[in-house]
């Protein structure tokens, strides 16, 4: 077992009607090496699905549809919500994403664009997965304060740019930079020699110079 689910009766906090939801309920830990945007290898990753519910009512889309939001239900029946220009899993973790940055939590916004990105790459997709990545690092720039002082999402910040081939601002942004843990440089040099050769792969974290992570 890699993990467990139950079907759950939740209210949406929305529109309050009531769905049958499947929640994650007991998973196996997760021992792996992760790739340099913490995304889990394919066994961890196939409860993906679970990480995002929609409410068969309104629409409304987030990690519980139970979670309150800021704004009125209008929004959920506006054009942007309701044309993300993605499909599939990816669509929800979009509006989610959009739930997420009306709600001020703007750390969730821009993981949920990478959790779009992620099953983009399980499709092969390099084009959506890179705009997912992009629509990340739009949020990333725009709420700039937020991250200035987590060293995790300003790293995830140039992986999410070399992935989309943004490699010159990794190189400007992130070589030579100083930041306040080894580990956290090592990886951020790691992601500039990667730009330097025009490399926008996925690659293992273990995989930068000095990092031991089991
Ligand atoms: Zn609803």
């Amino acid at each position: 077992m890699s993990f467990r689910t139950d079907e759950v009766e939740i209210k949406c906090a929305v529109c309050g009607g009531t769905s049958s939801q499947t929640v994650v309920a007991e998973f196996d830990p997760d021992t792996s090496v992760p790739d340099l945007d913490m995304r889990p290898n394919g066994e961890h990753r196939s409860y993906l699905k679970y990480w995002v519910s929609e409410c068969p009512h309104c629409g409304y889309c987030n990690a519980s549809i139970e979670i309150p939001v800021l704004f009125t239900k209008e929004f959920l029946e506006s054009e942007k919500y309701k044309n993300t220009g993605c499909s599939g899993l990816a669509e929800k973790f979009m509006k989610m994403s959009l739930v997420c940055e009306k709600n001020k939590v703007y750390e969730e916004a821009m993981k949920a664009c990478l959790y779009a990105a992620w099953y983009y790459d399980d499709e092969n997709d390099d084009e959506k997965a890179a705009e997912c990545r992009r629509a990340a690092l739009k949020i990333f720039d725009l709420h700039k304060q937020e991250f200035k002082d987590k060293p995790d999402f300003m790293l995830l910040a140039a992986d999410l740019m070399r992935r989309s081939g943004d490699f010159e601002r990794v190189i400007r942004d992130y070589k030579d930079r100083l930041f306040p843990s080894r580990l956290i440089m090592a990886l951020a040099a790691f992601e500039a020699e990667l730009a330097e050769k025009g490399d926008s792969s996925c690659h293992k974290a273990d995989e930068a110079n000095g990092v031991v992570l089991k």
